[in-house]
């Protein structure tokens, strides 16, 4: 069996993806989410001409030829705090205390700013102003940050914090969103245990498992941990299909290789439309796909390293455009190997772990992070990159590389 491109793979896989349905949910539970709909602004924004300083509301025009050596007395007509109005119109002549935020007095057209000004205390009845100010000085007219009408959002921006601020500020209780989908992750293998116990003869502890559920939360989906499974063939067909009528989409890591106990790519293909693939890069080398139930299913690689790597080449991405991203891909970049980093060619791409930062000159450079094993884990934990080192020989101090950054 040849060797898949990674692009190829990914397409295959990507190109059956659907978004799911949407739902109307509270603005608190939207951040990350996809917005299903438009948002207008219904009112303005802000709704009333504001102060931006506490200080005094005025007319602009009395404080003419106000400085600190000839300062302008105004008689103090009253105090506006935020969330009051002024009981009367400001006449010429006065000036009124004015709390940041509280609307301006009608007669006013500027404030200006406490520092500005003296007063003989809290109770005085005239302030002196030490400088002139402009029209509008300080003043936030209604409609300054959004005219009522202004078509704001549209259906598939992805919902940050400023946005849910946004839906507060417009007086929204809830928006549509794309629904965030269910994910289950379930670890297959005789070897593995999850608990405390010593480990007996041939047992290792399942890594897989918690690093898939935390890597799903952290790309901002659902994680449900369905389990671990014995290698056997009738345990996992029950278990997948008991799965995938659960959730949205499920992630199993182990037995999609050439093994004699790989039952998860045999199962696949039993189920469902599956896809076995051997894709041209190292680690996470086989990957198998296909749905049950009209569920999407990634059979990733046992192998701790290869497993993650499947799913963030593979998985990650396709979880994405099931929530309704359209950029479901980590940011990469460009750096430059601070070190030789070989290898001998083989027909794949070989994704290395590294640390990347930022050097002194500008450009990103990285280094190894450690064991470049498919099965050690420790390099990968130390690593914030993985850098795609073509097919080749291997690259040298000071060649541009393609990193992918892990976070
Ligand atoms: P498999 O893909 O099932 O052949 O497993 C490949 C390698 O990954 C073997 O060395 C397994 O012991 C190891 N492995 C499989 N599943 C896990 C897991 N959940 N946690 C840690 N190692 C695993
Ligand atoms: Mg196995």
């Amino acid at each position: 069996m040849s060797l898949l491109p990674l692009a190829d793979a990914q397409e295959r896989v990507w190109s059956t993806i659907e978004p799911m349905g949407t739902v109307t949910i509270p603005i608190g539970e939207s951040r990350g989410l996809v917005l299903a709909q438009q948002v207008v602004a219904r009112e303005n924004i802000p709704p009333f001409a504001n102060t931006g300083m506490d200080g005094f509301a005025v007319r602009a025009a009395d404080t003419a030829g106000a400085s600190v050596e000839t300062p302008v007395a105004l008689a103090i007509a009253g105090t506006i705090a935020a969330g009051a109005v002024a009981d009367r119109p400001l006449e010429a002549g006065e000036a009124m205390r004015i709390m940041t935020g509280a609307p301006i007095p009608e007669g006013a057209d500027a404030v200006i700013m406490v520092e500005l000004t003296e007063t003989d205390g809290p109770d005085a009845d005239t302030v002196r102003c030490k400088a002139e100010v402009a029209a509008g000085n300080h003043v936030r007219p209604a409609g300054d940050d959004l005219t009522e009408g202004t078509e704001l959002f549209e259906p598939g921006l992805v919902i940050t914090p400023a946005h849910i601020g946004m839906f507060a500020t417009l007086g929204l209780q809830e928006v549509e969103v794309v629904r965030r989908p269910r994910v289950g992750v379930f670890s297959t293998g005789d070897e593995l245990i999850t608990g405390p116990e010593p480990l007996g003869p041939g047992q290792i502890r399942d890594s897989n498992r918690p690093q898939l559920l935390a890597l799903v939360a952290e790309a901002g989906l659902e994680p449900v941990d369905l389990g671990w499974l014995p290698d056997d063939e009738a345990v996992i067909e029950q278990a997948l299909r008991d799965g995938a009528a659960k959730v949205d989409a499920l992630l199993t890591s182990g037995g999609v290789s050439m093994g004699d106990f790989d039952f998860v790519k045999t199962l696949l293909r039993k189920l469902g439309d599956m896809h076995w693939m051997q894709i041209a890069i190292k680690p996470a080398k086989p990957f198998a796909f296909g749905t049950v139930l009209g569920k999407p299913i990634f059979g990733l690689p046992g192998n701790p390293v290869s497993s993650a790597v499947s799913f963030e080449m593979i998985a990650r991405p396709a979880l994405l455009k099931m929530m309704g991203y359209t950029d479901t891909l980590r940011r990469s970049i460009w750096a430059l190997a601070d070190e030789p980093l070989l290898r001998s060619p083989d027909g794949k791409t070989h994704f290395t772990r590294v640390r990347v930062w930022e050097s002194i000159d500008g450009a990103p450079r990285f280094r190894s992070a450690g064991g470049q094993g498919s099965h050690q884990l420790s390099g990968l934990a130390l690593a914030n990159g993985l850098a795609a080192i073509p097919d080749g020989d291997g690259v040298q101090a000071g060649d541009r590389v393609r990193v992918l950054l892990l976070s």
